[in-house]
């Protein structure tokens, strides 16, 4: 468990530099599945750019994926669960993003995840075209990185509203492209990165990012020129985009 703690603040301290523009204050939230039943996630309140050992909470994975078949649950309850879900005696809550969390390691087969509110990629979701511009590509590295396909899910209330619209987007996902995706845009909110690394987790969030400046870019000079699917399809496809796939998940690039 210490090692997957070492990575978790490190890669949340990644996600919350200044310079990133990734999150500010108490914006965002990180999470890695430790293997037993129980995973990491950051407490309630706490901030990423400065994350230490308290501000970490280890939580049941049962007890919190129970919660989103629970249609009775107001949000007492809901503070219920989290106070119940936590594996060791701790003061701090988990984070309420908690539940989403669960469904992204859970039912997205993801080992590392981080969710931020990216301000480049907020530009975009908070737009009047919404994830929109996200659905079909613009430059080959966006799909080597972030996945040939992204999953969207409408603005919805953050807690167990939105960890249930989340499962339902994996699980609409998954039945079009039969693998789960590496990125979740939520509309008027922020993106969601699954990984199966901490290091391939902050390289989809980066690579995320540059695409949503891209796109901003593109809009002051006539628009973006999106990919067509055929050559988007065969970028994904590419035996040497595995193999360079491979090599930045390890780190390299
Ligand atoms: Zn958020």
């Amino acid at each position: 468990m210490q090692d997957h703690l070492t990575k978790l603040l490190a890669l949340s301290r990644e996600i919350g530099r200044p310079d990133r523009q990734l999150a500010i204050l108490g914006e965002g939230n990180t999470s890695t599945d430790l293997g037993d039943g129980t995973f990491l996630v950051k407490s309630s309140g706490s901030s990423l750019s400065n994350l230490d050992e308290s501000g970490v909470s280890r939580v049941r994975m049962a007890t919190v994926l129970a919660a989103l078949d629970d249609e009775t649950l107001d949000d007492s309850g809901v503070k219920s669960v989290l106070e119940a879900s936590r594996a060791d005696a701790s003061p701090r809550l988990p984070s309420v993003e908690t539940f989403m969390h669960a469904v992204c390691l859970g039912e997205g087969g993801a080992k590392w995840i981080g969710h931020c509110h990216a301000e480049a990629v907020m530009s975009v979701l908070c737009s009047t075209h919404g994830a929109k511009p996200f659905l079909s590509h613009i430059f080959p590295d966006a799909i080597v990185v972030c996945g040939r396909h992204v999953a969207v899910v409408p603005y919805i209330d953050p807690g167990l509203a939105l960890a249930r619209e989340v499962r339902r987007a994996l699980r609409e996902f998954r039945a079009a492209h039969g693998i789960s995706p590496k990125v979740i845009l939520l509309e008027n909110h922020g993106p969601v990165a699954l990984g199966s690394s901490d290091t391939e987790v902050l390289n989809i969030l980066l690579m995320l990012d540059k695409w949503a400046r891209v796109l901003g870019g593109t809009l002051a000079v006539g628009g973006p020129r999106f990919l067509p699917s055929a050559v988007s399809d065969r970028i994904d496809n590419r035996p040497d985009e595995h193999y360079r796939r491979a090599q930045i998940g390890k780190g390299a690039n």
